[in-house]
């Protein structure tokens, strides 16, 4: 049943000043009533009200409960909050107590979902619900506001608009090829609108990808030959000693990981050992693990000693990625070379490398004002549409008839209509929801 009553706690489950715990579907104002101290009247919109939650004669808790009848509320359904004191043991005292009397618990992401179904919010929206929560910078949290906000969906929405525009008049041409041009579509009408369209996706793919790195932030891999100092380095990045450092060659086995914010940008900073042939079991899993870390990193900060000699394999290996090239331990450096980057994690001095990493991710000031469609699902969708108006393009120019251009016409708008959320299938809604957090 899509409304039947359930429940969640919405807040962390740990010990706190206060705890949140959702209801919404049908019926959750009578089960609320029955063990609440106060009427709960729907006819009086919503009611904040404080009062105690029994068991029978048993008094559980003291609780402010705020009823939202729907469909004015977050999931446009019968909706109700219990602010109850923050102790894990009345929390569930609660939540069994209403599990008894109906309600079951909640799926991940079910409350948004039901939002959605129920027309509160397109697909962006509620996605950006999530990315709201996930936030980890300032920037990502703005810009996933926006979104919520509906910035982003209206953006979309004159897209579909436009193409569903060109069906129409494509329509005319089929069914009434008597029109004149101004009023039905001409092959040249179709070429001119597909351009303008494609231009103005192009852009879009554009910003949602910088919007992806403000939303996700990237993965830098340190790399190089053992001992050059990668993991002087990163400790000198994070400001902690977080990997070992030490003059033994193939300290670090395992893949070590820390973030840091540059720039409004979350760096996801691996220290990786250094590649080599090596007999040691343990050690060889870690290079394995390491060559891994490279493979899926944005950005390499290939490292080097005072030699400036560097590792070719990892060169090799990173052909087609970003790469910082660093000289290390430039304390023993005696001539310094133009256009390298040198640095001295011994003494700190790493306001050069700091100063390439902002600059390789580089974005424009746009991209953290406007709304973008930034995460896999918003940027497949854009890529399709995209190729379906560059095929109509092409046919429209090969001269073909309105009906075969029609066809990826039509693609286009389908997925202008998936971007929007407007098909609701549930193997993509499910997908999406899951992702969310148990009460969101
Ligand atoms: P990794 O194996 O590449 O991770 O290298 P480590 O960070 O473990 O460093 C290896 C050795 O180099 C240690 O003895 C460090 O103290 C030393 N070292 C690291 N960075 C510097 C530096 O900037 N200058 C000097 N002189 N020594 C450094």
């Amino acid at each position: 049943m899509l409304n039947e009553p359930i429940i969640a706690l919405a807040t962390p489950p740990l010990k706190g000043a206060l705890a949140l715990i959702r209801l919404s579907g049908q019926g959750v104002f009578d089960i609320a009533s029955s063990v609440f101290s106060k009427p709960i009247d729907r006819e009086k919109g919503r009611q904040v009200l404080f009062g105690l939650i029994r068991d029978d004669a048993k008094n559980i808790d003291e609780v402010v409960l705020i009823s939202y009848p729907g469909p004015n509320s977050f999931t446009g359904e019968d909706l109700i909050e219990i602010s109850c004191h923050g102790s894990m043991l009345i929390v569930r005292e609660i939540i069994e107590l209403f599990l008894g009397k109906g309600a079951r618990y909640a799926e991940p992401g079910e409350f948004s979902s039901r939002g959605f179904f129920n027309g509160k919010m397109d697909l962006i929206q509620a996605e950006s619900i999530n990315d709201l929560i996930n936030a980890t910078t300032k920037e990502a949290k703005d810009l996933a506001l926006h979104s919520l906000h509906g910035e982003t969906s209206r953006v979309a929405a004159p897209l579909k608009k436009k193409i569903a525009d060109m069906l129409a008049l494509i329509e005319v041409g089929i069914d009434f090829p008597e029109y004149d041009e101004e009023e039905s579509a001409s092959n040249k009408n179709i070429v001119d609108g597909c351009s303008s369209l494609i231009e103005e996706i192009s852009s879009l793919i554009k910003i949602g990808k910088e919007g992806r790195i403000i939303r996700e932030g990237v993965k830098v891999a340190l790399a190089g030959s053992p001992n050059v100092g990668k993991s002087s380095l990163l400790n000198a990045l994070l400001k902690e000693d977080k990997a070992i450092v030490s003059p033994i060659p193939g300290t670090t086995r395992d893949v070590v990981e820390g973030h840091l914010v540059i720039n409004g940008i979350e760096l996801h900073l691996l220290d990786t050992a250094g590649i080599h042939e090596s007999a040691d079991y343990i050690e060889s899993i870690g290079i394995d693990k390491s060559e891994k870390a490279i493979e899926s990193a944005d950005l390499i900060i290939l490292v080097s000693d005072e030699n400036g000699v560097f590792d070719e394999s990892v060169l090799e290996k990173c052909k087609d990625k970003r790469i910082i090239k660093v000289i290390n331990k430039s304390d023993l450096v005696k001539d310094k070379e133009d256009g390298c980057v040198y640095t001295s994690a011994l003494n700190n001095d790493i306001g050069e490398l700091k100063k390439a990493i902002a600059d390789s991710f580089a974005l424009s000031d746009e991209s953290f004002i406007t709304p973008s469609f930034s995460n896999e699902r918003e940027l497949g969708c854009l890529h399709k549409m995209k190729e379906a108006l560059i095929k109509a393009k092409e046919d429209a120019e090969a001269g073909l008839a309105f009906d075969l251009i029609s066809v990826s016409l039509q693609d286009a708008y389908n997925e202008a209509r998936l971007l929007l959320g407007e098909e609701k299938t549930l193997d993509l809604t499910d997908e999406i929801f899951s992702r969310f957090c148990v009460g969101k």
